[in-house]
């Protein structure tokens, strides 16, 4: 019987339970499930902060694992079959519809009002559709990759990967830019990882606490500073000494802080670009000049909602042919009874990234 590790409603602590084994669909799979990940979500999923969640809840959006059993057939992008016993990831966002507004006028996928997120907005009651399981089940039409190389380098990046994939296309950086990433979660530090390889010259990193600045510079940054030691006019102090006074030409902003959207814009330079990507949960307002922020700034400011199957595509093939530094990250793994142990590890930032292995 499979064993999942499911949130029974907001501000309740994770239980596990058995539960009974699906009928497989025609175009459908069984995943025996390696390792999913927990995330700064699935925090927030606990404390019930997301609207629209179906609890029961079973959490894990991002998860490897092999095919255990196959009804019918299903194929990856390269329409290569996949065989039982293979090594996957999927897109945890099932049902994309390519048939709305958003998918084919504004070509927005992550806006589809008809997409549902695995471990987040199909719940238990929809089968078994959280990574924290020794299964899932992998609906017809759910988007599989292989994962040729070792699972624990795109685990690494996990959900935040794709996340910053995404990130860095809407910063659409130049070559010999010096970019600027508020935050040094998991986003914050695939931000860093990408932006140089998008071309960046150099990147700064403000965040917190000094663990995670460390990880930062690991991962390529020239510089940090530590939000906890500073006040916002040392920051962009700080930022202007490095950037001949300026600003950043990018600043990806990846704290989950309202107060930080406005910092980024100051931070910019004028005619930048600022990208909005650490704001999942609603946290609340915060306030700015129009005048000074933004206009005379003529700055650019982006949103970015979420991953389509072409981030996590390109995270899989990132991790695999250049693994080095996703392999050098510390993760921590939890089996599914120390869940409770990895969500309180991860709402205090005591692991950089941490990982149930069920
Ligand atoms: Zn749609
Ligand atoms: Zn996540």
């Amino acid at each position: 019987m499979p064993i999942v590790a499911v949130i029974p409603k907001p501000n309740s602590p994770v239980e596990v339970r058995e539960v009974a084994e699906p009928d497989l669909e025609v175009g459908s799979a069984l995943l025996e499930v390696e390792l999913s990940e927990v995330c700064g979500t699935d925090v927030y999923l606990q404390q019930g902060r997301l609207a629209g969640v179906p609890y029961p809840l079973v959490p894990g959006h991002v998860s490897t694992g092999r095919l255990q059993k196959i009804r019918g057939e299903i194929f990856d992008v390269d329409g290569r079959r996949f065989n039982e016993g293979d090594l996957v990831t999927f897109l945890d966002v099932h049902r994309t519809c390519n048939a709305c507004w958003y998918c084919l006028v504004a070509k927005a996928g992550t806006r589809c009002p008809q997409r549902k997120v695995y471990g987040i907005t199909y719940g238990l009651d929809d089968g078994l559709c959280g990574g924290w399981a020794s299964h899932i089940y992998i609906k017809p039409g759910t988007r599989c990759i292989r994962l040729d190389a070792d699972p624990r380098a795109f685990m690494a990046g996990g959900c935040a990967l794709p996340t910053s994939v995404h990130a860095i296309e809407r910063g659409d950086i130049k070559i010999g830019d010096t970019v600027l990433v508020l935050g040094s979660g998991p986003v914050g530090i695939n931000s860093i990882l990408l932006a140089l390889m998008r071309g960046a010259l150099r990147v700064l990193c403000i965040g917190a606490p000094q663990m995670r600045l460390d990880a930062a510079i690991e991962a390529g940054a020239s510089g940090t500073l530590n939000i906890e030691t500073t006040g916002e006019s040392q920051r962009l102090d700080w930022v202007l000494e490095n950037t001949a006074g300026r600003g950043a030409d990018v600043t990806i902003e990846a704290t989950g802080v309202p107060g930080a959207v406005v910092q980024a814009m100051r931070f910019t330079r004028d005619a930048g670009t600022v990208v909005v990507v650490g704001q999942y949960t609603d946290h609340g307002e915060t306030s700015f000049n129009p005048h000074l922020d933004l206009n005379k700034k003529h700055l650019d400011v982006r949103g970015c909602w979420g991953s389509e199957f072409s981030h996590f595509y390109r995270a899989a093939q990132i991790t695999a042919q250049r693994s080095e530094a996703w392999t050098r990250m510390k993760l921590i793994s939890y089996g599914l009874e120390q869940a409770n142990e990895a969500l309180a590890d991860v709402s205090e930032g005591r692991v950089i990234k941490a990982l149930i292995r069920p």
